[in-house]
């Protein structure tokens, strides 16, 4: 008669045995034991990953709106430093000195403050790399910045971000998603970069 089965080995020491018990899986008890400890802290471990993935998601769904969008705000403000490195500061026409993809000395301005107009502050249009101390200056750049942003979008651009007034509310949702957005447009930006 000709042997079907392949002769098994032990899943522990790999060594071929001769089963004595019908799904023995193991050589010895030894090995046995050592296997079966291996599999149990795999399961613990799948247990624990599954554990940590649910406490993610409950953080994220107790996050409030201030919180959603402090967290958007920043992915946004981020992309558009990157999105303008290179250029010069909106409202005077500098180069930051320092590295404008960790920040440093450069920021993303808003043309209309998000304190006066929250319904810009995800607007792409409304902002733009500038240096640290004109962003601290604010209201008081806002001709020089006007100046800028003719430049770069034109006066009909400008003059439509000037007359929008329509009031917009941002859900939890709206924020991840933003959020969601603008990192990956960052990712998008510097793989570019390569
Ligand atoms: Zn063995
Ligand atoms: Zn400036």
């Amino acid at each position: 008669m000709i042997q079907r089965t392949k002769t098994p080995r032990c899943k522990w020491c790999k060594n071929s045995f001769t089963r004595t018990r019908p799904g023995d899986v193991c050589c010895s008890v030894e090995c046995g034991i050592q296997y079966g400890m291996k599999a149990a802290a795999k399961v613990r471990k799948a247990a624990e990953l599954e554990q940590k993935k649910q406490t993610r998601a409950q953080r994220e769904e107790m996050k409030t709106l201030p919180v959603l969008r402090v967290e958007a705000q920043r992915e946004f403000n981020r992309f558009i430093r990157l999105r303008d490195a290179g250029k010069p500061c909106i409202c005077c026409g500098k180069l930051p000195q320092s590295d404008p993809l960790t920040g440093g000395q450069w920021d993303c301005g808003h043309y209309r403050s998000v304190g006066s107009a929250p319904h810009l502050r995800f607007d792409e249009r409304n902002a733009a790399g500038q240096l640290k101390q004109c962003n601290r200056d604010g209201a008081g750049r806002a001709v020089d910045y006007r100046i800028g942003l003719i430049a770069r979008i034109g006066l009909a651009a400008v003059e439509a971000l000037e007359a929008d007034n329509t009031p917009l509310h941002y859900t939890k949702d709206d924020l991840r998603a933003l959020k969601a957005h603008y990192k990956a447009k960052t990712r998008e930006l510097l793989a570019g970069r390569g």
